[in-house]
């Protein structure tokens, strides 16, 4: 198995793991992507409550590593990035919550981060001249993720950008609070604005000295690894019932990609929805095969306000670039806040079941789906815990939310960042540091 740059044909597929991982984007700005996708043993899916989620982890993500890890150092991060649970939580007749919220920075994001910096700290263990940079742009939950997994990991510098007033606090705090090789670099403008400014500078000629390598979900590194929970919630809920379909929460795409990955891979999906806020980019051209991407506009499901998701031409390829194959397996729905609002308020009374906004858009994607299916079950990924979104949840569900360990730990910390509204202050900064 080898990556190609999905701006190339497959047959020019030459990228290593470690290559594709260091490199995050490919030298033409493609996506990378791998040029075969083995399925796995059918008995191994038909058994899978007999395996340990760490024995999961290593059979779904191996083929990718391709043995540029040996299996025992693999096995050792997957352990080390698996440290905590993935509960299915019934909310209703034929709906669960993926909870998805139980590490370190209480988003799915810490296992691809965590996946990630392991990996590169492999790669980096023996080149003690090279300094990498992660550079990643965030739209709330990635830059906690990242700085939480890669805090104190050798021979790696991370610095973040983030929209100015346009996460929420305790996201701020995880991604300005820890410092060592943490930095923060808030940048007036919206999500995209940031990842523009990252896309540009891997593009950058002046940049070529800074080793520099992306931690958004399009590196493979962070991306494959969120096949893992699908498959666990498959084994927890396979027994009890039979055509799970499963509602993702989407921004950039890249979780919901990992979802179709996992399909690919034989795991049985009746179907998959993405549910976006009014960032409605996708579910737009599910209607339209028009594809037009726009500025992303601020909603209270802020870890999905995306224009132009990285990862959709991902999910194109999954399917050849068939608009009816794609369609038979996956639809789009958007929805404002106010109907999201809506959403937690009615989980709340009538399950007890307190959403995070995310997970509320989720909800709301399986439930539009199920009127028409109502033979199906339901599986909305709680991308977020709602401590994470305090205002919004508490002025919802009119409530006081328990402050979490996780939170507890950062939210007296002092913020650091340095401001920045422009790509030449993002290189200032970058060459600045000699
Ligand atoms: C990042 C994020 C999303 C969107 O995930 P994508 O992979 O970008 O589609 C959804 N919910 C939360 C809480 C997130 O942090």
């Amino acid at each position: 198995m080898k990556y190609y740059s999905l701006n190339q044909i497959k047959a020019t597929a030459n990228t290593s793991f470690e290559q594709a991982v260091i490199q995050g984007i490919a030298p033409d700005k493609g996506l990378y992507f791998p040029n075969e996708i083995r399925p796995l043993d059918p008995s191994f899916i038909k058994n899978i409550e007999q395996y340990s989620d760490q024995e999961i982890a290593f059979e779904i993500i191996k083929q990718f590593v391709n043995g540029e890890i040996p299996d025992k150092e693999l096995k050792e991060i997957i352990a080390e990035t698996l440290c905590f649970d993935f509960p299915t939580v019934k909310v209703e007749a034929n709906v669960y919550a993926l909870e998805l919220f139980h590490g370190p920075t209480m988003a799915f994001k810490d296992v691809g981060a965590r996946f990630m910096a392991r990996c590169l700290g492999y790669f980096n263990k023996n080149k003690t001249d090279q300094q990498v940079t992660v550079l990643v742009a965030t739209s709330g939950d990635t830059g906690g993720a990242v700085a939480s997994g890669f805090l104190g990991v050798k021979g790696v510098d991370v610095v973040i950008l983030y929209p100015s007033g346009k996460v929420s606090d305790i996201q701020e705090k995880q991604l300005t609070t820890l410092g060592q090789n943490i930095v923060a670099l808030e940048v007036d403008g919206v999500f995209d604005d940031c990842q523009d400014m990252v896309k540009a500078a891997f593009l950058d000629p002046e940049l070529k000295d800074q080793n520099l390598t992306s931690a958004n979900s399009i590196n493979v590194a962070r991306w494959l690894p969120q096949m893992f929970y699908f498959f666990y919630a498959y084994k927890q809920l396979k027994n009890k019932h039979k055509d799970l379909v499963f509602s993702v929460p989407s921004g950039n795409f890249g979780n919901i990609c990992a979802g179709i990955m996992a399909h690919k891979l034989g795991l049985p999906v009746k179907h998959f929805i993405a549910a976006t806020n009014i960032n409605d980019t996708v579910p737009v051209y599910m209607n339209t095969q028009k594809y037009e991407p726009k500025a992303s506009k601020q909603t209270i499901s802020n870890a999905m306000d995306v224009g132009n998701p990285s990862n959709f031409v991902r999910i194109q390829n999954l399917f050849d670039n068939d608009f009816n194959a794609l369609s038979a397996l996956f639809s789009s729905e958007s929805y404002t806040d106010s109907q999201t609002i809506e959403a937690l308020k009615k989980i709340y009374k009538n399950n007890g079941y307190i959403a995070d906004p995310h997970g509320g858009v989720g909800y709301l994607g399986f439930k539009k789906y199920q009127e028409k299916n109502p033979e199906t079950t339901g599986v909305f990924l709680e991308t977020a815990h709602p401590v994470k979104f305090l205002d919004t949840v508490e002025k919802a569900l009119d409530i006081t939310l328990p402050i979490t360990e996780q939170i507890k730990s950062v939210i007296d910390k002092e913020k650091t960042s340095i401001a920045i509204s422009t790509f030449e202050d993002l290189k200032n900064y970058l060459n600045s540091r000699g």
